[in-house]
């Protein structure tokens, strides 16, 4: 693209309606409908195929200064499944309990909460970190627990709790935390897995990235001493991609912060197919210690699931995206 497309214009606009009419946005989603923007803008045609990720990136840079001030951004992460680039247009000062206030009660947006927490906190624990939840799990918290006043956990530092804290008892029949749960997922901020695993959306995670951290995380010093040294850290980024990881591995060694997605243990482990090593830590990278669901419904212990574990790095090893991993990714 020539250099007049550097200046915000009127194609920028046009292009920011696209973000706001779709939740989430794939780079060949993109390319049409910014080729089209800018055949007419431009007055001479501009192919799909003209349009190269270095375009849009230059081209996203130029709307998102603008954006900035707004709190808004159009932000980029790939798929965990599989190596799909996704953009959305996403509210960068978001934290759940608010964007979810437009369309939920209290009532739902403290059920939300809970499942939440459920995700990161109950189901995300040394051993097993599962980052998601099953629809009896969730159904499981359409009531607080008895006693949750005392907790206040939504907005959990305080910031949220008040006003929220007097409905806090009220909880939702099992039927309507069905239906949130379900609206959720039309929504764009969880999606169902086939086995029926409840997690973020893609766009979740990028709206909610700070926001989950701030929440989940606990650094040095306040937490209880779990995680030497680096606090409580229960959100955690790809050693590879930088991007946060609720489906993928995890270091062999419990103790070992280093987590990567699926895909990129394929370019990670690159120059080491057959002799996988931490980055971090040295240990054996198994390639069968997960993160995500999958550290649920295999029994996540190294015990039984070394006998799995030859069969399974071999089809990692082999260069193809195991497509046993990507079975959840098109619900
Ligand atoms: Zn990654
Ligand atoms: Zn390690």
């Amino acid at each position: 693209m020539a250099d007049e497309e550097d200046a915000y214009n009127n194609s920028h606009r046009a292009f920011l309606q696209a973000f706001l009419a779709r939740s989430v946005l794939t780079f060949d989603e993109i390319k049409p409908i910014l080729a089209a923007i800018l055949s007419v803008h431009d007055r001479r045609p501009t192919l799909a195929n003209d349009i190269t990720a270095p375009d849009l990136s230059a081209y996203l840079a130029t709307l998102n200064a603008r954006l900035g001030a707004m709190d808004l951004e159009i932000r980029s992460a790939r798929s965990q499944h599989d190596r799909t680039q996704l953009y959305a247009l996403v509210n960068t000062a978001s934290d759940a309990p608010t964007q979810l206030a437009t369309t939920h009660s209290p009532d739902e947006i403290a059920f939300v909460k809970r499942v939440l927490d459920a995700m990161f906190e109950t189901h995300n624990t040394r051993s097993k970190e599962v980052m998601a939840v099953t629809g009896m799990q969730a159904a499981r918290l359409a009531k607080p627990p008895a006693g949750a006043g005392a907790r206040g956990s939504l907005g959990g530092d305080g910031e949220d709790g008040a006003q929220t804290q007097g409905s806090a008892g009220h909880g939702l029949t099992i039927a309507q935390a069905e239906r949130v749960m379900a609206d959720m997922v039309a929504e764009g901020w969880f999606e169902k897995s086939r086995a029926g695993y409840f997690s973020l959306s893609p766009r979740a995670l990028m709206e909610l990235r700070g926001w989950l951290k701030d929440m989940y995380n606990e650094p040095a010093g306040e937490g209880e001493g779990e995680g030497e040294g680096e606090g409580l850290v229960r959100v955690r980024d790809c050693e590879a991609c930088r991007e946060i990881v609720t489906v993928g591995q995890r270091c062999s060694n419990r103790d070992c912060p280093c987590r990567l997605h699926n895909i990129c243990t394929q370019h990670f482990f690159r120059s080491q197919p057959n002799n996988r090593r931490c980055p971090r830590c040295k240990a054996e990278w198994t390639g069968w210690d997960f993160v995500g669901e999958k550290a649920a419904t295999g029994d996540g212990g190294a015990g039984r699931r070394t006998t799995a574990g030859p069969s399974r790095s071999a089809t990692l090893t082999n260069g193809e995206v195991d497509s046993g991993e990507d079975e959840e990714d098109d619900e």
